[in-house]
């Protein structure tokens, strides 16, 4: 790829081709690209599936905008990219079905 996209190889938050719950946990805290690891500005990318989007919760790591967009190309985490302004995180409950990390874009800006 021949772009100017800080984007590590492998992502920063997929350090073996999928997601890793440490990166993710890191990446929310502190508030950190999952793409490349440095921190984030705004607005917040957030890269999923439509089902994900439709829901407005994602699995995958907060992202630079540039970022977000070079996953995309990835196939790595879904299709969809929304750009927000801020985010929650929320730690899975004890007794949810799914324990992985979510993250619930709390001011949309919009699609990217
Ligand atoms: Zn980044």
């Amino acid at each position: 790829m021949t772009s100017s996209v800080p984007l590590t190889s492998p992502p920063f938050a997929w350090p073996h081709g999928s997601l890793d719950k440490g990166k993710v946990v890191q990446c929310a805290l502190s508030r950190v690209c999952g793409g490349c690891g440095t921190s984030l500005g705004r607005p917040i990318a957030f890269l999923g599936t439509t089902e994900e989007v439709d829901r407005n919760a994602f699995h995958a790591p907060p992202l630079h905008e540039a970022c977000a967009r070079a996953l995309r190309e990835t196939g790595i985490a879904g299709a969809s990219v929304v750009l927000t302004a801020g985010f929650e995180y929320v730690r899975p409950t004890a007794d949810a079905l799914d324990r992985r990390p979510t993250f619930v874009p709390n001011s949309i800006i919009g699609p990217a």
